[in-house]
């Protein structure tokens, strides 16, 4: 039994947690009683967080900027307990054998559960990957690893597809008929007029009127206009910490060339405060690291993506303890409703709810150093920022993280949406 203080009705309070033998929350109250006392004092009880938009770079990624077994333990110290590990991998999962590859690359390797997204681009392969997969992500711009997108005409017929199969869809929403090639770009401010706003507001446009079935969600909406089109169609969208904090005012650093790029500091901070507000549902890593030498490249030739799981919380717990930043605010949108969106029963203190949890000390600060991060590319967008990092994370009631130190053990699990038709993924044979 855990105790300590947690939000209880929008209000931080003392509250004792019961967890029973199948690592579920049991009761949760004043007092709840049973089995040993385990009592943390004034830090913070949350749920643990839910990451649903990384990239670990496996298969065929390089080892030295990220793999499933270092990313999730980042993850784990991170107080994230999901991750949604998306497709664009190499090969990126599109059919049979690609899945099988990446679904055997987390069994015994990670220290956390992962959903894995497939990628719908061969129409035959679909309902294969709707029995396994844990979602789907639509590029509608190329990227790493998916060079066909689906032309605007195609769309229908796709999102009608789509929600038959009835898993969470997350679509990367950048129009390149919008991109404007105008010399070569050499810092984030160059990136930005080179992928603007309106290439982005466009692809949102695009999406409005998709089937409200679909279970439709933008990924890194980077503008308080885009993230007001999407709450107004009801289609629910993320932001990242490094769209909400950084902006393209950073000199030519091409670590923080990003795809959608950093905006400008008077739009970045319309969305940190539309996020804070509460008018941006989910907020997700895009954790999508590179080795530190391919990042030293020159601008127009380095990858696009910065690493994000390991700092999600603890930057945004930080503004909380600064008071910038209603902690009910971020639990909402780190916690329950990723998890809701992917289908899990978890991101609340509620009965019944896995027993993921992280605890937080408000008065444990440190600075963020890309060095002792746990991904193996050894640097931070948020190299030198404080953070507050969970000093505890308990997986299904079994303590992973203790004393910010990672304890825990390579038992994650490849998980799908509770609602989907059909067995959990981890449980399928492959013989059809
Ligand atoms: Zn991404």
């Amino acid at each position: 039994m855990l105790a300590g203080r947690a939000l209880v009705r929008g209000r931080l309070q003392p509250v004792e947690i019961a967890i029973d033998d199948a690592g579920r929350i049991r009761s949760l109250g004043k007092i709840v009683g049973g089995g040993p006392r385990h009592d943390v004092g004034e830090s913070v009880i949350l749920p643990a967080a839910t990451d649903l938009h990384v990239h670990f770079r496996e298969p065929g990624g390089p080892p030295e900027a990220e793999t499933i077994a270092s990313g999730t333990i980042g993850a784990a110290l991170g107080g994230v307990s999901l991750v949604g590990e998306m497709p664009n991998t190499r090969p990126p999962v599109t059919d049979v054998e690609s899945w099988q590859e990446k679904s055997s690359l987390v069994a015994g390797r990670a220290a956390v559960d992962v959903l894995l997204y497939a990628s719908p681009v061969v129409p035959r392969e679909l309902a294969f990957l709707a029995r396994r997969a844990g979602g789907f992500k639509v590029y509608l711009s190329p990227t790493t690893g998916i060079e066909n997108v689906p032309a605007a005409s195609e769309l229908p017929a796709l999102w009608d597809r789509l929600s038959e199969l009835r898993l969470p869809v997350s679509v990367h929403a950048e129009d390149p008929t919008r991109f404007v090639s105008a010399g070569r770009p050499t810092s984030p401010a160059d990136w930005d007029r080179a992928r603007p706003v309106a290439a982005e507001e466009a692809a949102i446009g695009e999406l409005t009127d998709a089937p409200k079935s679909l279970r439709l969600h933008v990924a890194h909406v980077t503008t308080a206009a885009g993230a007001r089109s999407l709450r107004n169609a009801g289609i629910s969208f993320e932001a990242t910490p490094h769209h909400l904090l950084l902006s393209d005012k950073v000199g030519a650093d091409a670590r923080l060339k990003v795809n959608p790029p950093l905006r400008t500091e008077p739009q970045r901070e319309a969305l940190w405060e539309a996020f804070r507000r509460g008018e941006v549902p989910i907020v997700a890593s895009d954790h999508a690291p590179h080795p530190r030498d391919a990042k030293e490249l020159p601008f127009d030739r380095a990858p696009s993506g910065v690493p994000g799981v390991e700092t999600l919380l603890p930057v945004l717990l930080s503004r909380v303890r600064a008071g910038e930043l209603d902690l009910g605010v971020l639990q909402a949108a780190a916690c329950d409703r990723p998890a809701r969106w992917l289908g899990q029963p978890l991101g609340r203190l509620l009965p019944g709810h896995r027993a993921n949890l992280i605890v937080v000390d408000f008065t444990n600060r440190f600075r963020i150093d890309g060095r002792t991060l746990h991904s193996p590319c050894g640097w931070t967008p948020f190299e030198g920022w404080e953070a507050i990092r969970p000093q505890e994370h308990y997986r299904d009631g079994v303590r992973v993280v203790e004393g910010g130190e990672y304890v825990g053990r390579p038992d994650g699990r490849v998980v799908r949406p509770e609602y989907a038709s059909g067995e959990p993924a981890a449980t399928l044979t492959d013989a059809d």
